[in-house]
Protein backbone atom coordinates (compact mmCIF):
# COMPACT_ATOMS: atom_id res chain seq x y z
CA UNK A 1 0.00 0.00 0.00
CA UNK A 2 2.57 2.57 0.64
CA UNK A 3 4.38 2.14 -2.45
CA UNK A 4 1.22 2.22 -4.32
CA UNK A 5 0.57 5.39 -2.09
CA UNK A 6 4.05 6.90 -3.07
CA UNK A 7 3.81 6.15 -6.85
CA UNK A 8 0.36 5.35 -7.79
CA UNK A 9 -0.61 4.81 -10.47
CA UNK A 10 1.55 1.70 -11.11
CA UNK A 11 1.20 -1.15 -12.43
CA UNK A 12 1.33 -4.67 -10.63
CA UNK A 13 4.40 -5.57 -12.59
CA UNK A 14 6.10 -2.62 -11.24
CA UNK A 15 5.24 -2.88 -7.73
CA UNK A 16 6.49 -6.74 -8.13
CA UNK A 17 9.56 -5.51 -9.34
CA UNK A 18 10.14 -2.88 -6.09
CA UNK A 19 9.38 -6.12 -4.16
CA UNK A 20 11.40 -8.42 -5.63
CA UNK A 21 8.38 -10.96 -6.12
CA UNK A 22 6.67 -12.08 -9.37
CA UNK A 23 3.42 -10.56 -10.16
CA UNK A 24 2.20 -13.83 -9.73
CA UNK A 25 2.72 -14.27 -6.50
CA UNK A 26 1.61 -10.74 -5.50
CA UNK A 27 -1.74 -11.48 -7.50
CA UNK A 28 -3.86 -12.13 -4.53
CA UNK A 29 -3.03 -9.78 -2.19
CA UNK A 30 -3.78 -6.70 -4.92
CA UNK A 31 -6.90 -8.47 -5.36
CA UNK A 32 -7.82 -8.32 -1.95
CA UNK A 33 -6.30 -4.86 -1.04
CA UNK A 34 -8.74 -3.92 -4.38
CA UNK A 35 -11.83 -5.56 -3.20
CA UNK A 36 -11.37 -4.40 0.13
CA UNK A 37 -11.67 -0.97 -1.28
CA UNK A 38 -8.24 0.37 -0.38
CA UNK A 39 -6.97 0.02 -3.42
CA UNK A 40 -8.31 1.27 -7.13
CA UNK A 41 -7.19 -0.54 -10.11
CA UNK A 42 -7.44 0.59 -13.73
CA UNK A 43 -6.82 -1.26 -16.76
CA UNK A 44 -3.38 -0.34 -18.64
CA UNK A 45 -2.77 2.57 -16.28
CA UNK A 46 -2.09 0.83 -12.70
CA UNK A 47 -2.98 0.59 -9.09
CA UNK A 48 -3.62 4.24 -7.55
CA UNK A 49 -4.83 4.69 -4.08
CA UNK A 50 -8.10 5.12 -2.98
CA UNK A 51 -7.43 7.50 0.71
CA UNK A 52 -10.45 5.90 1.86
CA UNK A 53 -9.88 4.97 5.72
CA UNK A 54 -11.47 1.62 7.10
CA UNK A 55 -14.15 3.67 8.90
CA UNK A 56 -15.21 5.25 5.83
CA UNK A 57 -14.78 1.53 3.75
CA UNK A 58 -16.92 -0.04 6.58
CA UNK A 59 -19.91 2.21 6.03
CA UNK A 60 -19.74 1.80 2.41
CA UNK A 61 -20.20 -2.08 3.24
CA UNK A 62 -22.88 -1.49 5.86
CA UNK A 63 -24.63 0.76 3.17
CA UNK A 64 -24.72 -2.24 0.57
CA UNK A 65 -26.51 -4.73 3.62
CA UNK A 66 -29.89 -5.39 2.93
CA UNK A 67 -33.24 -7.12 4.80
CA UNK A 68 -33.52 -9.67 2.56
CA UNK A 69 -30.02 -10.91 3.25
CA UNK A 70 -30.40 -11.77 6.88
CA UNK A 71 -33.82 -12.30 7.60
CA UNK A 72 -34.96 -14.92 9.16
CA UNK A 73 -38.10 -17.20 9.12
CA UNK A 74 -41.35 -15.48 10.97
CA UNK A 75 -43.13 -17.49 13.56
CA UNK A 76 -46.52 -16.33 13.12
CA UNK A 77 -49.53 -17.23 15.92
CA UNK A 78 -53.45 -16.45 15.35
CA UNK A 79 -54.98 -14.04 17.51
CA UNK A 80 -57.00 -16.45 18.61
CA UNK A 81 -54.46 -18.54 20.58
CA UNK A 82 -54.65 -18.27 24.44
CA UNK A 83 -51.52 -17.42 26.31
CA UNK A 84 -50.80 -20.69 27.29
CA UNK A 85 -50.30 -21.96 23.69
CA UNK A 86 -47.86 -18.84 22.91
CA UNK A 87 -45.75 -19.84 25.58
CA UNK A 88 -45.86 -23.50 24.28
CA UNK A 89 -45.21 -21.78 20.66
CA UNK A 90 -42.05 -19.58 22.37
CA UNK A 91 -40.18 -23.08 23.82
CA UNK A 92 -41.27 -25.30 20.62
CA UNK A 93 -40.19 -22.66 18.25
CA UNK A 94 -37.26 -21.12 20.08
CA UNK A 95 -38.05 -17.73 19.74
CA UNK A 96 -37.92 -14.79 21.53
CA UNK A 97 -41.04 -12.95 19.93
CA UNK A 98 -44.50 -14.01 18.05
CA UNK A 99 -45.80 -12.15 15.21
CA UNK A 100 -49.95 -12.51 15.72
CA UNK A 101 -51.90 -11.96 12.60
CA UNK A 102 -56.13 -12.50 12.15
CA UNK A 103 -57.76 -14.68 9.88
CA UNK A 104 -56.78 -13.11 6.95
CA UNK A 105 -52.82 -13.87 8.17
CA UNK A 106 -52.75 -10.11 8.12
CA UNK A 107 -50.30 -8.81 10.56
CA UNK A 108 -52.49 -7.46 13.87
CA UNK A 109 -49.44 -7.99 16.86
CA UNK A 110 -46.83 -8.64 18.69
CA UNK A 111 -46.16 -10.92 21.62
CA UNK A 112 -42.63 -10.38 23.43
CA UNK A 113 -41.56 -12.59 26.31
CA UNK A 114 -41.94 -9.85 28.35
CA UNK A 115 -45.88 -9.76 27.62
CA UNK A 116 -45.71 -13.46 28.47
CA UNK A 117 -44.32 -12.97 31.39
CA UNK A 118 -46.66 -10.25 32.74
CA UNK A 119 -49.59 -12.25 31.73
CA UNK A 120 -48.39 -15.00 33.98
CA UNK A 121 -48.12 -13.23 36.84
CA UNK A 122 -51.49 -12.07 37.04
CA UNK A 123 -54.29 -14.61 38.30
CA UNK A 124 -56.19 -15.11 34.96
CA UNK A 125 -56.30 -18.38 33.51
CA UNK A 126 -53.71 -18.69 31.44
CA UNK A 127 -55.46 -21.25 28.50
CA UNK A 128 -58.42 -19.08 28.52
CA UNK A 129 -57.00 -15.88 28.63
CA UNK A 130 -56.68 -14.97 24.40
CA UNK A 131 -53.15 -13.81 23.36
CA UNK A 132 -55.08 -10.14 21.23
CA UNK A 133 -55.56 -8.67 25.04
CA UNK A 134 -52.12 -8.91 26.20
CA UNK A 135 -50.22 -8.21 22.68
CA UNK A 136 -48.59 -4.78 21.34
CA UNK A 137 -51.17 -4.06 18.64
CA UNK A 138 -51.44 -2.22 15.47
CA UNK A 139 -50.75 0.58 14.78
CA UNK A 140 -48.27 0.54 17.22
CA UNK A 141 -45.86 -2.02 15.52
CA UNK A 142 -42.82 -1.15 14.19
CA UNK A 143 -42.43 -3.36 10.76
CA UNK A 144 -39.66 -3.51 8.07
CA UNK A 145 -39.25 -4.68 4.40
CA UNK A 146 -36.94 -6.91 2.78
CA UNK A 147 -35.68 -4.29 0.54
CA UNK A 148 -34.84 -1.96 4.05
CA UNK A 149 -31.50 -1.45 5.05
CA UNK A 150 -30.27 -3.71 7.75
CA UNK A 151 -28.61 -0.67 9.59
CA UNK A 152 -31.41 1.52 9.31
CA UNK A 153 -33.28 -1.42 10.94
CA UNK A 154 -30.62 -1.77 13.62
CA UNK A 155 -31.57 1.75 14.20
CA UNK A 156 -34.94 1.56 14.80
CA UNK A 157 -34.67 -1.73 17.34
CA UNK A 158 -32.61 0.48 19.28
CA UNK A 159 -34.95 3.61 18.68
CA UNK A 160 -37.61 1.73 19.89
CA UNK A 161 -35.90 -0.38 22.19
CA UNK A 162 -37.06 -3.56 21.12
CA UNK A 163 -35.65 -6.73 20.20
CA UNK A 164 -37.14 -7.74 17.13
CA UNK A 165 -39.54 -6.38 13.71
CA UNK A 166 -41.78 -8.23 11.39
CA UNK A 167 -40.44 -8.03 7.86
CA UNK A 168 -43.99 -7.46 5.94
CA UNK A 169 -45.27 -7.22 2.27
CA UNK A 170 -47.46 -4.54 1.98
CA UNK A 171 -50.91 -5.45 0.15
CA UNK A 172 -54.02 -3.54 0.00
CA UNK A 173 -55.80 -5.63 2.21
CA UNK A 174 -53.18 -5.56 4.91
CA UNK A 175 -49.24 -6.40 5.97
CA UNK A 176 -48.57 -9.85 5.33
CA UNK A 177 -45.33 -11.35 7.56
CA UNK A 178 -42.69 -12.67 4.94
CA UNK A 179 -39.77 -12.65 7.65
CA UNK A 180 -38.06 -11.38 11.34
CA UNK A 181 -35.24 -9.37 11.83
CA UNK A 182 -34.01 -9.91 15.22
CA UNK A 183 -30.51 -8.69 16.91
CA UNK A 184 -29.20 -11.90 15.98
CA UNK A 185 -29.37 -11.57 12.51
CA UNK A 186 -27.85 -8.00 13.01
CA UNK A 187 -25.12 -9.55 15.04
CA UNK A 188 -24.72 -11.79 12.23
CA UNK A 189 -24.19 -9.11 9.71
CA UNK A 190 -21.94 -7.57 11.87
CA UNK A 191 -19.38 -10.47 12.12
CA UNK A 192 -19.87 -11.81 8.16
CA UNK A 193 -18.74 -7.48 7.63
CA UNK A 194 -15.33 -8.29 9.67
CA UNK A 195 -14.70 -11.56 8.38
CA UNK A 196 -15.21 -10.00 4.68
CA UNK A 197 -17.83 -12.67 3.57
CA UNK A 198 -20.25 -9.78 2.37
P1 LIG B 1 -38.93 -8.27 25.82
O1 LIG B 1 -40.13 -7.51 26.32
O2 LIG B 1 -39.12 -9.75 25.91
O3 LIG B 1 -37.64 -7.81 26.39
P2 LIG B 1 -38.90 -6.59 23.46
O4 LIG B 1 -37.92 -5.64 24.08
O5 LIG B 1 -38.78 -6.92 22.02
O6 LIG B 1 -38.89 -7.98 24.23
O7 LIG B 1 -40.38 -6.02 23.69
C1 LIG B 1 -40.68 -4.93 24.52
C2 LIG B 1 -42.12 -4.49 24.28
O8 LIG B 1 -42.21 -3.96 22.95
C3 LIG B 1 -43.16 -5.60 24.36
O9 LIG B 1 -44.33 -5.11 24.98
C4 LIG B 1 -43.45 -5.96 22.91
O10 LIG B 1 -44.79 -6.37 22.67
C5 LIG B 1 -43.16 -4.67 22.17
N1 LIG B 1 -42.57 -4.93 20.84
C6 LIG B 1 -41.66 -5.85 20.49
N2 LIG B 1 -41.36 -5.80 19.18
C7 LIG B 1 -42.13 -4.79 18.67
C8 LIG B 1 -42.29 -4.23 17.37
N3 LIG B 1 -41.62 -4.67 16.31
N4 LIG B 1 -43.17 -3.21 17.24
C9 LIG B 1 -43.85 -2.73 18.30
N5 LIG B 1 -43.74 -3.21 19.54
C10 LIG B 1 -42.89 -4.24 19.74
Amino acid sequence: MQIVKDNGPITGEHIADRLKLTRATLRPDLAILTMAGYLDARPRVGYFYTGKTGAQLLTENLNKIYVREYQSMPVVVNESISVYDAIVTVFLEDVGTLYVVDEHSHLVGVLSRKDLLRASIGKQELSALPVNIIMTRMPNITYCEKDDLLIEVAKKLIDKQIDSMPVVKSTDQGLEVTGRITKTNITKAFVALVEGEL
